[in-house]
């Protein structure tokens, strides 16, 4: 179980945290952590996990309006 120091916002300071048991088959790769101290659980967000999730931010073309001669 690995361990690694973050900031906590619920302990207003940098506490320890741990990967808890995972569930979801992330393994040692879980993303997932939770503060030794109050239980906060983190997402950490820099793990990539395969191709990145594009939104569906659909951008439309800036077509010119043509005004009516
Ligand atoms: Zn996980
Ligand atoms: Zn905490």
């Amino acid at each position: 179980m690995s361990e690694r120091e973050l900031y906590c916002d619920s302990c207003q300071g940098v506490q320890q945290f741990e990967t808890p048991p995972c569930d979801d088959g992330h393994g040692a790769d879980c993303p997932e952590l939770v503060c030794t101290r109050c239980g906060g659980a983190v997402l950490i967000a820099t793990f990539t996990f395969g191709a990145p999730r594009l939104g569906r931010a659909r951008r439309q073309p800036a077509a010119p309006r043509r005004r009516a001669a």
